[in-house]
């Protein structure tokens, strides 16, 4: 083939390339879409099509936890800060500050998991996004509150019972079975009695 051939061919493969990716595109555009516009339209939340063990961000339930600052101490990256006053008379145990950094947070649950009561557990939420680091910083006591203390027998409170049922729930489905107080075991699913939390409680 001559020059003035070659240079012909070219033009026609340059020309039937662009064709063929052209067809391609358009092709795409008869189809019905793969993926699905967030978060407008979708009939059901995402949170609520997440597996049952998805670890989203973290929640604390201040009812039921007992200040033992396990879930603290178990952050590899120091997420969380907890501060705890006991009084010296009445040996009340106080709740100041309860604070989780959900930007450092790599969701790897290494917290929940020797929680005794299952007080603090992801969540299906993920959206956690916000215009400041300061905002990312979840604080879950807003006035101080005093620590949960487990009773002997099951739980008589009708407003904590529920809340401990699933926290007790949580340890035994989610979180590592078996080893949900680091202090000593959990019996028959119960949290550790009375007393038994405070040698792990800040002094
Ligand atoms: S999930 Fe992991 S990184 Fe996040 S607060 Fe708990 S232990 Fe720390
Ligand atoms: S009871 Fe659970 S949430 Fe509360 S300090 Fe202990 S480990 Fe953390």
């Amino acid at each position: 083939m001559g020059a003035i051939g070659e240079y012909f061919q070219n033009i026609k493969e340059t020309v039937s390339t662009i064709f063929e990716g052209m067809a391609v595109t358009a092709s795409h555009f008869m189809r019905k879409p793969y993926t699905v516009q967030y978060p407008d339209r979708i009939a059901v939340r995402v949170q609520d099509t997440l597996p049952y063990r998805y670890r989203g961000i973290l929640n604390v339930d201040l009812e039921i936890c007992t200040g033992c600052l396990a879930c603290e101490r178990a952050c590899p990256i120091d997420c969380i800060v907890i501060a705890c006053e006991k009084d010296q008379k009445t040996k009340v145990l106080t709740i100041s500050q309860f604070d989780i950094d959900i930007i450092k947070c790599m969701y790897c649950g290494l917290c929940s998991e020797p929680c005794p009561t299952g007080a603090i557990h992801h969540t299906s939420e993920f959206e956690g996004a916000d215009f400041s680091t300061e905002s990312m910083i979840r604080r879950f006591v807003t006035d101080p509150i005093d620590a949960y203390k487990p009773k002997k027998g099951p739980e008589t409170d009708e407003r904590i019972a529920p809340i401990l049922n699933r926290g007790m729930r949580y340890i035994n489905e989610f979180a590592t079975p078996g080893q949900a107080w680091a202090g000593g075991a959990v019996v028959n699913g119960a949290p550790p009695a009375d007393g038994e939390e405070e040698a792990d409680a800040q002094e």
